[in-house]
């Protein structure tokens, strides 16, 4: 798998490498190299600027299929949905809300995400439970109670997604074709969104996702555990922030 990848130019290259080229760390498996939460940044803005360039070319390859890409900004259905994260997505995005341009978005975004912890309780965490233990189809199920309860991602200002250049993989993957009709979940089920289907692209997904768990494990975690977005930057925000610096906002802007 690893055949097509550079020489590693440093020691955070060969990390990549070794991620990429075995599969049992993105299972079971650590790496053994200890990694720092802000060594994973520069991977990650890696492997966010290559899907970005590769998801350039979808429009096309859709049109040559006979398809055209529905999805479009101030669509937000699938922000609906229960978006889950590794700690390195959310120490990534941790580290560009505590920038001081960020400063009125992160004061906004706070509040929000409380409530957004507060109104789904246990409920979202307890369904990634079962995606870590590969238990799909509760996972599956307990996903789409949640998608039923439309609670909208705290990121998402007026359709907008207010954490574009730092979202996580999991927004940036599915590219809806044709028509989002059929993207908001139906109890009674029915027709199910088309999403674009093309082997290239699909691989690349696959090993993206595979380095992203991966690089849990070498920062010590579980390589399959994943948290829904709002909690996890809330901890990733906490563990960032000394004690003594206030990163809240007594004024509800949300
Ligand atoms: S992070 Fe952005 S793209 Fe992802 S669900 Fe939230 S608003 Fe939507």
């Amino acid at each position: 798998m690893a055949a097509d990848l550079p020489e590693p130019a440093n020691d955070l290259d060969e990390l990549v490498r070794d991620l990429l080229a075995e599969p049992a760390y993105a299972q079971t498996r650590r790496h053994p190299r200890k990694t720092q939460p802000d060594e994973v940044i520069p991977i990650l803005e890696d492997l966010y600027a290559a899907h970005d360039q590769a998801a350039r070319h979808l429009p096309v390859l859709a049109e040559k299929m006979g398809h055209s890409i529905a999805c479009f900004k101030g669509c937000s259905e699938c922000c609906n949905e229960l978006v889950a994260v590794t700690h390195g997505e959310a120490h990534t995005i941790a580290r560009w809300l505590l920038e001081p341009a960020q400063d009125a978005l992160r004061a906004r975004f706070l509040p929000r995400a409380r409530a957004w912890v507060d109104a789904t309780g246990a409920s979202a965490t307890r369904a990634l439970d079962h995606l870590e233990v590969g238990n799909q189809e509760t996972y599956l199920r307990l996903r789409k109670e949640h998608a039923l309860q439309r609670l909208m991602c705290p990121v998402n200002e007026e359709g907008a997604c207010t954490f574009y250049p730092v979202r996580p993989l999991i927004c940036r993957l599915p590219y809806i074709v044709d028509t989002s009709e059929h993207c908001a979940p139906r109890p009674e089920g029915g027709a199910q969104a088309q999403q674009i289907s093309f082997p290239a692209y699909e691989q690349f997904a696959d090993r993206a996702r595979q380095l992203l768990s991966g690089l849990q494990g070498a920062l010590g975690r579980e390589p399959r555990e994943r948290l829904p977005l709002a909690r996890a930057v809330l901890e990733a925000l906490d563990a960032l922030t000394p004690a003594d610096v206030v990163v809240d906002s007594d004024s509800d802007e949300a």
